[in-house]
């Protein structure tokens, strides 16, 4: 407990019921940013996992939220001022503003990803004071790629670094981990928590495939699982249950984040793994029965990849579904 008092209206883990809700966190910002006509990281991806979630019923019973702006504040966790300062001041007035060869600003991609990176901020409050249980970022840009200070891979701020960041700062949480499977190696949170230890960083991702990067692991900090082009759902659950699921036991984090990407599926244009839709659901169980082992089941979960529209909405409504499901299921 912190003598500012942080986490003061935290629930002890054992009263945090099976009814409290699941929040959902998005906003509309989210959904103006746009790099070039025809680019896959486009607006349609968070509309089709909202459509998705009302399809499936499941909608109603998500508590929503819209997304707050990250202060600078938080984004220094995160990235120095200096790095803070010039996305501010790249952002354009009118066309696009190009900071890597994948990477371009809108004059809506400013206010959409500090959406996006204070989602997380939320999550973490919402999760920590048990006004939800776990929670889904429904958020673009990603995050997963953009280092301290370097955009890259269609990602500014990263998201899930700032939200991982504010656990440990403002909550006083000792132990974090960071479950990342979408497809590409999420070099940027690599790169923020590289030399600090009280977050354990588990990813699996097609290599070769960019970023072209295949860093070593670090045992108890660094679970790295390069695959393969053509790996498919054997692969991914021998990855998890034989190489995540022992580190997570071991490390047994307060607060579980995912970077929640969906383009290792089969169906995804940017890259070659197989995986199928229940993939999803049951690598969302994995990690949420970790959760729910020594994190008072607190999961927060963003959006990170994913690009074939219709394999995007059913796996990430599959991930939602089985955030939403009991503690005891
Ligand atoms: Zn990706």
């Amino acid at each position: 407990m912190r003598a500012d008092g942080a986490g003061m209206d935290t629930p002890p883990d054992e009263l945090r019921a099976a009814t409290l809700p699941v929040a959902l966190i998005s906003h509309a910002a989210c959904r103006l940013h746009q790099m070039a006509p025809g680019h896959p990281e486009q607006p349609a991806r968070v509309s089709v996992i909202a459509e998705e979630l009302r399809a499936r019923g499941l909608h109603d019973f998500l508590a929503h939220y819209e997304a707050p702006r990250a202060t600078d504040e938080q984004l220094a966790r995160v990235h120095p001022a200096g790095y803070i300062e010039l996305i501010r001041s790249r952002a354009p007035a009118a066309g696009l503003e190009q900071l890597d060869p994948d990477t371009a600003m809108c004059p809506d991609t400013l206010e959409a990803a500090l959406r996006a990176a204070g989602s997380n901020v939320l999550a973490v409050d919402l999760v920590m004071s048990g006004r939800a249980r776990r929670a889904f970022c429904n958020v673009r840009p990603p995050g997963h790629h953009a280092e301290r200070a370097r955009a890259m891979g269609f990602c500014f701020f990263n998201n899930v670094a700032v939200g991982a960041a504010h656990a440990l700062e403002r909550h006083g949480l000792e132990r974090v981990a960071i479950l990342d499977f979408d497809v590409h190696l999420g070099n940027g949170t690599e790169d923020v928590f590289r030399d600090d230890g009280r977050v354990l960083l588990c990813s699996l991702y097609q290599y070769p495939l960019y970023p072209d990067m295949d860093p070593p692991s670090v045992p108890g900090h660094i679970v790295n699982c390069p695959l393969p082009a053509g790996s498919g759902s054997e692969a991914l659950r021998a990855v998890v249950s034989e190489q995540w699921l022992p580190a997570l036991e071991a490390f047994a984090p307060q607060m579980i984040f995912v970077s929640a990407g969906f383009d290792a599926h089969a169906a995804d244009p940017l890259a070659g793994l197989r995986l199928a839709t229940e993939d999803y659901g049951w690598v969302t169980d994995a990690a949420c029965a970790v959760a729910d082992r020594h994190a008072g089941g607190r999961v927060v979960s963003t959006l990170e990849g994913g690009y074939d529209l219709s394999a995007l909405a059913a796996s990430a409504a599959a991930h939602v579904e089985r955030l939403m499901a009991g503690a005891t299921d």
